[in-house]
């Protein structure tokens, strides 16, 4: 005797003010074939699914996941339609609701067009805003400019499966945002002997001390879930733009800003002081392995 299927997941995937990035990084991930299988597709911008835009601003059916891409604009209009009636609508019925990236959690990049009107779903950067702060409890902050591929894939295979997913205080998957993105950077070594990376691109040096790197203040798990499978922003040699915290994005994203010398800010939660008299005394030593090239290709010649 067969057992009866359980219904796949309904999805709908909605964009308010968006780039498309996360829709990009989304067709990066290796198993989309299998995931996608595994849904219910009904809406998608690009993606194969069962009705048009205009279908789904009639708000005529409902979904059980809803996936909202981009900064929420209470004035945005698709097909006449207002996208804060769409996401209301959906967000209704639907169990889960996935804000994706960081306009979508937090603003984000689109928010600064109208800083007090724009925001995410039920954040304003760290302030509780927006038009689904009654439902709160329904939304899964992925945050990331653009969202890893791996993260939104985790998050569905979880609710795919019917496992719980604990959050933080932001609403973002502790599996996927407890870590720094400092953690498993390939450069921690120079970190805790206060090299500095002098360029962008080299395989040595740290790149927290003048090159504008985040990563130890940054809840990400960038350098332990790689990219691609292959590499991550600080392992490429570019610093770490904090992208997944609420004050994304911030000035001068490629340099280090500094009170005499110090980074204005320290790795999260150590003191400033413990911070200061750790690298200094760091700073003493000249260690000629990490001062040198890795591969110096004069010699090898
Ligand atoms: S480059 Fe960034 S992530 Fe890597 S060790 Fe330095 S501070 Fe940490």
């Amino acid at each position: 005797m067969h057992s009866k299927q359980e219904a796949k997941p309904r999805l709908v995937w909605i964009q308010g003010v968006t780039c498309n990035a996360n829709i990009h990084s989304f067709l990066n991930l290796p198993t989309l074939p299998s995931l996608l299988s595994k849904l219910n597709m009904l809406y998608h911008p690009s993606l194969e699914c069962s009705h048009t835009l205009q279908e789904i601003t009639q708000l005529e059916i409902a979904c059980d996941v809803l996936i909202f891409e981009g900064t929420y604009d209470p004035l945005l209009k698709r097909n006449d339609v207002l996208i804060a009636d769409v996401v209301k609508h959906f967000a209704q019925e639907a169990k889960y609701v996935v804000a994706l990236g960081s306009c979508a959690s937090f603003g984000g990049i689109f928010k600064a067009s109208a800083p007090k009107r724009n925001s995410g779903l039920i954040f304003n950067e760290k302030e509780s805003f927006g038009p689904l702060l009654e439902s709160q409890k329904k939304v899964i902050n992925l945050s990331g400019c653009p969202v890893h591929p791996e993260w939104l894939g985790y998050t569905l295979n979880m609710i795919i499966n019917k496992k719980e997913i604990l959050l933080d205080e932001l609403h973002r998957p502790l599996e996927l945002y407890s870590h720094l993105a400092h953690h498993g950077c390939t450069r921690n070594e120079y970190f805790e002997w206060k090299v500095d990376a002098k360029e962008f691109g080299l395989k040595e040096g740290c790149l927290f001390y003048e090159q504008g790197c985040r990563a130890p203040m940054t809840h990400a798990s960038c350098n332990k879930i790689l990219w691609n499978e292959v590499s991550s922003k600080t392992r490429a040699g570019t610093p770490c733009f904090g992208c997944t915290e609420p004050d994304f994005p911030r000035n001068n994203l490629f340099s280090t800003q500094t009170n005499m010398s110090i980074p204005q800010d320290v790795p999260l939660e150590i003191p400033k002081r413990a911070y200061l008299t750790m690298t200094g005394f760091a700073k003493t030593f000249s260690i000629k392995r990490l001062e040198g090239k890795l591969i110096d290709y004069k010699t090898t010649r």
